[in-house]
């Protein structure tokens, strides 16, 4: 069996593992445009942590790495075309290709204006030393660049339209976290930018926030040139749609991570998650498709995070806002202390009492008590089991 992977970041690393694990006859291909390194951790490259995927344990397994742009996927004739012509065939391939960072229009402006994706950003942010960087975002994103811009000096200044990390935090949890960051030198600024101008953002009511260098951390949208031209059905016309195991409207292409979807557990719809725990979970799913195995492994949406080297960040699940919006008769425990950190929340349904969400800020680590939740979540347990008397 000839399996091509386009895209060597985690989803292209995980399925090129998995493959050769779960299908050891499998001949393997890797193309991607950028060596493999821990992209979530860019921020670290500030404090000098060398990012480099070791890809010696899959090139043993018989794997071949190619670094190489591809062109065009030609679906009749099941093969890619690579920047130089070349073309590969497959009997199956798999998208991994990512996403790109997006910029609203009317926020691009200047030359002093980046992005925060790939090694070549944090090398910039390196490169340039401003003193003063203004993010526009308020997603986790945007918190690694504060954190990076820090490392290097910089006195960060994170421009915030609604609240910190909505998706994935309580709301009151997203202020904890704001007046947690504040104490670590970090200065939020709430309002709408309107212009991104080089020296400035220019905000709606009419104030600016000075910064040498502006990050966009506005979002991603996932890179899908490949699928679109080749025909595969998408989502929205936004992002690839995949079934449970990752297989497209063609069944001899996958997707995996932060270009496709998922499906969710707790809503049992495709989502967008857009997160390396997902792409990892993924990847697995494809390589088990490959072996002729049926079902799937489901995980809900599961983040973990440190920033600044000491304040937790823990997510799970739906918060109690998008609960709601997906139907569910929400109620809410608030936690603190014995083992669940500073300031918690399990988010549940009325009815049945089963979890659908988490989240927790702390200057302790919560690990474990997250795993008992996530672990309770995916056996779709009620609270009861996990010893809440409700
Ligand atoms: C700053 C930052 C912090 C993050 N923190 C977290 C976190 O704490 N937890 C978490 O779960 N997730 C986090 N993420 C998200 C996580 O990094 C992504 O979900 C993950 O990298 C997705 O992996 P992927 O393989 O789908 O995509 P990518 O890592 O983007 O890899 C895709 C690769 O495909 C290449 N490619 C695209 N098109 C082609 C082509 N035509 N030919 C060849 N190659 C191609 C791209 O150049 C890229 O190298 C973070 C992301 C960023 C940027």
């Amino acid at each position: 069996m000839k399996v091509v992977i386009v895209g060597f970041g985690l989803g292209g690393l995980g399925s090129a593992r998995h493959i050769a694990e779960q299908v050891p006859d499998a001949k393997i291909t890797v193309v991607g445009d950028e060596k493999p390194y821990v992209r979530h951790k860019l921020r670290l490259v500030t404090q000098g942590m060398d990012l480099w995927v070791n890809t010696r344990h899959i090139e043993s397994k018989g794997v071949e790495i190619l670094l190489d742009k591809v062109t065009k996927v030609r679906r009749a004739q099941k093969e890619i075309v690579l920047s130089n012509g070349q073309t590969i065939q497959y009997d199956y391939l798999v998208l991994t290709t990512g996403s790109n960072p997006t910029i609203p229009s009317k926020l691009k402006g200047g030359d002093k204006c980046a992005v925060f994706r790939r090694l070549e950003d944090v090398h910039r942010l390196i490169d340039e030393r401003p003193n003063e960087v203004a993010i526009i975002g308020a997603s986790f994103v945007a918190l690694h660049v504060a954190d990076a811009s820090r490392a290097i000096g910089a006195k960060p200044k994170v421009i915030v339209r609604s609240r910190l990390i909505r998706r994935s935090l309580e709301p009151e949890l997203s202020a904890k976290l704001e007046e947690f960051l504040a104490e670590k030198g970090v200065e939020f600024v709430h309002g709408k930018p309107k212009e991104v101008h080089d020296g400035k953002v220019e905000l709606e009511d009419g104030s600016d926030v000075a910064s040498e260098m502006t990050f966009m951390a506005t979002g991603v949208s996932p890179e899908i040139t490949l699928a679109k031209e080749a025909g595969l059905e998408l989502m929205d016309g936004w992002v690839i749609k995949t079934d449970r195991q990752g297989r497209t409207s063609d069944p001899n292409i996958f997707a995996v991570g932060d270009n496709a979807t998922v499906m969710d557990i707790l809503t049992n719809k495709p989502i967008y998650m857009g997160i390396g725990t997902a792409a990892s979970i993924m990847s697995l799913n494809v390589a088990k498709a490959l072996t002729g195995f049926k079902a799937s492994y489901r995980v809900p949406r599961y983040q973990r995070d440190v920033f600044f080297g000491g304040i937790h960040m823990t997510s799970i699940g739906l918060t109690s806002i998008e609960a709601a919006k997906e139907g569910f008769e929400v109620d809410r425990m608030y936690l603190s202390g014995d083992g669940w950190g500073d300031h918690a929340y399990i988010v549940y349904d009325k009815k049945t009492k089963k979890i659908i969400g988490f989240s927790s800020i702390s200057k302790q680590d919560v690990g474990w008590k997250s795993i008992d939740v996530l672990m309770a979540m995916i056996r779709k347990w009620p609270l009861t089991k996990l010893g809440f008397n409700i």
